[in-house]
């Protein structure tokens, strides 16, 4: 048991391909022992192995609030295989230390894995909940995407992201989402026009960071 050094923004391995894991061996229940550790000293919901410099295809959770209590889980080569809808999350992660801001997300999201003893397992999260948003954040550090790349507003996260000393939205790495922007857009508009609720925040607003 170690509490692991959490790289940040800017070191290339956040961007690195990460690798398949062959066989939970000793080495990666140590490694995802560790990753616990690691999420729980810095006050974490969620850690990718890329985020302690291991390209692999590992992230830990844990999405307990004092409403909806969960076990911490093991995810191991995940993959999403069903996402829709959309939501406004407010996120941090622990390779940015300090930031929150407001990102793009699908609501409703499937996502299939292994666990801690190679299990394989199926999940689908609430719509819009932490644990949804969490799946997907972590998803993406393996595949080298962090959730500035999904930002709504540039130019404020970069003030943001320059207060806490940390570099500068990557244009070039800013994905394109249409299905999101328009589901986004719809909304908004919907909530204008008062027909139905202001777009709802993720219940992910408590600040903790993935
Ligand atoms: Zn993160």
């Amino acid at each position: 048991m170690a509490i692991l050094k959490v790289v940040e923004y800017g070191d290339p391995v956040l961007r690195a391909p990460t690798k398949e894991v062959v066989k939970v061996s000793k080495k990666i229940q140590r490694l995802v022992d560790d990753m616990f550790d690691t999420m729980y000293a810095q006050n974490g919901c969620g850690l990718a192995a890329p985020q302690v410099g291991e390209s692999k295809r590992i992230f830990v959770l844990d999405c307990a609030t004092e409403t909806h209590p969960m076990q911490p889980m093991v995810f191991i080569n995940p993959v999403i295989v069903k996402k829709s809808g959309v939501f406004l999350s407010h996120e941090g992660c622990l390779s940015f230390p300090g930031v929150y801001i407001d990102v793009k997300r699908y609501a409703h999201v499937t996502i299939r894995a292994k666990d801690i003893k190679g299990r394989p397992f199926s999940l689908t999260p609430e719509p819009g909940t932490l644990l949804a948003m969490a799946i997907q954040h972590e998803f993406d550090h393996l595949e080298g995407i962090l959730f500035v790349d999904h930002v709504i507003d540039r130019f404020g996260t970069d003030e943001i992201l320059k207060a806490h000393h940390l570099p500068t939205i990557e244009p070039e790495m800013i994905l394109d989402e249409p299905e999101l922007d328009e589901g986004l857009l719809a909304m908004l508009s919907e909530a204008e026009s008062g027909q139905a609720a202001p777009a709802k925040k993720s219940k992910a607003s408590r600040e903790k960071s993935a």
